[in-house]
């Protein structure tokens, strides 16, 4: 067996063949479930991958370790300068891995035909609301418009299907759940609604504040009638999906922190300044930047990563299958803008 057909393994039997890379931690949002409005404590300049390094790391996690999707995101990935080139020259990788990107949308008008013309597959963009007060309020920037107008533009790119992520915050949008689900039907999107995880940079996440997954169901169910898609189509995507009124459309609901699928997980997180993390909410990285420009070899490199992942814990970082909602759970000092959402 190659070292690429044995993968990324960890002590639960789990493959990671998805690789989720974070392109900068800095934002042109400040998402309230995400990061304050100031004081942001930007990663230095000089720690950032090069997209050189960016490009080796990807071919190795292709070439040697048998990752079969890469993902791009942040911090927000459209800030990156360069992140055309780097999606371009990582279609060129054999095997060519899957490519796409979790965009807040912003600059996306401007973007979306190269990056298809660059070889991206997937895109989601996240929206949370279709008030650009609430938007406004949500997010701390008056910029809803760019978002609308990214997601125009990533539809007439042939980006297909475009993807919505929704974060559900008390009191403030989680009356919207079924026009959000409404809206995005009509033009052909597929929406997910995700759970709001304690990973924001202020540390500020409330149990009690969450909309749970049973919560947004019911409030969708108030307006659709949802059917169960079927578990194994779920394979080891994080959304459990439901048709909506007997389909063709779909709704997704990420449920982390309720209904924790780290069982299934099957990835692995490089971060804008070339850490690996084998979890979300790990609290131990090994550092790929150091090795690489120390000079390691590939075959050095591919070591390291199989080791982290090796390391992987049953859930949420923790021992505890309940993972979050487990007393051991404790939130990583690296916020979700930092590793990569
Ligand atoms: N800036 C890009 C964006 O917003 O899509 C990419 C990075 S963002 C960290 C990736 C996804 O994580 C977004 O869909 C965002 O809504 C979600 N997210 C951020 N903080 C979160 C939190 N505390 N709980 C759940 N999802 C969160
Ligand atoms: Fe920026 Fe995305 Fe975090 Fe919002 S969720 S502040 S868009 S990184």
């Amino acid at each position: 067996m190659t070292t690429a057909e044995q993968g990324l393994l960890d002590t639960f039997g789990r493959r990671a063949v998805d690789l989720r890379v974070s392109l900068t931690d800095r934002c042109n949002l400040r998402c309230t479930y995400c990061m304050p409005e100031e004081g942001m404590q930007w990663l230095a300049k000089d720690t950032l991958l090069t997209d050189d390094e960016i490009v080796r790391l990807v071919g190795i996690a292709v070439r040697e370790l048998g990752i079969r999707e890469v993902r791009f995101t942040g911090g927000e990935p459209l800030l990156r300068p360069g992140l055309v080139g780097i999606v371009a020259r990582c279609a060129e990788l054999t095997p060519r891995p899957e490519l796409s990107l979790t965009t807040n949308g912003i600059g996306l008008a401007r973007t979306a035909s190269a990056l298809k013309a660059a070889g991206l597959d997937r895109i989601n963009v996240s929206l949370d609301t279709l008030d650009r007060e609430t938007f406004r309020t949500l997010s701390r920037r008056d910029r809803q418009g760019d978002v609308m107008a990214g997601l125009a533009a990533a539809e007439a790119a042939g980006l297909l299907p475009v993807k919505l992520n929704a974060v559900l915050m008390r009191g403030v949008n989680d009356h919207e759940a079924p026009d959000l689900l409404a809206w995005s039907l009509e033009r052909g999107y597929e929406l997910r609604f995700i759970e709001q995880m304690p990973l924001d940079a202020q540390h500020g996440w409330v149990r009690t504040n969450m909309i749970t997954a049973e919560e947004i169901l019911e409030r969708l169910s108030a307006r659709f009638t949802l059917t169960p898609e079927p578990s194994a189509a779920r394979g080891a995507a994080p959304a459990e999906r439901w048709l909506v009124d007997g389909g063709p459309g779909r709704v997704g609901v990420i449920a982390s922190v309720t209904r924790p699928f780290c069982r299934a997980c099957d990835r692995t997180r490089l971060t804008a300044d070339g850490q690996v993390r084998n979890c979300l909410f790990a609290t131990e990285e090994t550092d790929l930047r150091g090795a690489l420009r120390a000079g390691g070899a590939d075959t050095d490199i591919a070591e390291l990563w199989r080791k982290a992942m090796w390391g992987k814990k049953a859930a949420a970082g923790t021992d505890a299958p309940a993972g979050i909602e487990a007393p051991a759970f404790h939130q990583p000092a690296r916020p979700m803008s930092a590793i990569g959402g």
